[in-house]
């Protein structure tokens, strides 16, 4: 029986990062339960109440185990909303195991943790973020809902570093979002918006998790 505290997980499962500028790098990934956000797009709905009780030592234990036989470098902790929940301990436990930490979140909550990446995807209508991320985050990705445009994409460029990019990620392989992607992408090249990228999900397109 897991000792509290404890933490709510709807997943633990290797794959391969399938957005942003870590794609394509095979990650274990833990993914959280709960969410403080219900996005009518969200992908992840099954995790925002699905979740089981585990205690810091059985996730390190199954990410171990799952390290056997998928060898990878980066364990990255998803949700839902990963922040919701106290991650001190597991990352710092992680980190003696010698992973690399990524952790994604709706960037509405900001947890100062040694990890080495956040990635960050506010979400509409507001696109809110956490202002310690606009030095914190190493990517901004951008779901490309019906709501986003071009003022949004340049608001969010002007807040962040220009070294941090910003991705323009279709919400579905449908084409309206696939369309509405590039079309933001050209508008946002032709008003001189930089570091502005067009993306998609790796993990989609292999039917991966
Ligand atoms: S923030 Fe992410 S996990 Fe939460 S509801 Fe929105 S898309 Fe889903």
């Amino acid at each position: 029986m897991p000792q509290p505290p404890t933490l709510k997980v709807a997943e633990i499962f290797s794959s391969i990062q399938g957005e942003g500028l870590r794609q394509g790098e095979p990650t274990l990934f833990v993914r959280f339960s709960g969410c403080n956000l219900e996005c009518s797009f969200c992908d992840t709905k099954y995790a925002w109440k699905k979740g089981k009780d585990y205690s810091t030592f059985q996730i390190i234990d199954k990410i171990k185990k799952q390290r056997r036989r998928f060898p990878a470098e980066w364990v990255c902790l998803t949700g839902g909303e990963p922040l919701l929940q106290d991650l001190a301990d597991l990352v710092q436990k992680l980190k003696e195991e010698r992973f690399k930490i990524q952790v994604e979140t709706n960037a509405t909550i900001f947890c100062s943790l040694p990890v080495d990446w956040y990635s960050i995807s506010p979400k509409p209508e507001k696109y809110l973020f956490r202002p310690e991320y606009k030095k914190a985050a190493k990517e901004v990705k951008l779901v490309v809902t019906k709501a986003l445009n071009l003022d949004t994409v340049q608001r969010l460029r002007q807040e962040f570093p220009e070294k941090t990019p910003i991705f323009l990620q279709p919400q579905s392989t449908r084409k309206w979002s696939l369309d509405k992607g590039m079309k933001l992408l050209k508008q946002a090249q032709q008003a001189g918006i930089k570091n502005t990228r067009l993306s998609a999900q790796l993990h989609k397109i292999y039917g991966l998790r």
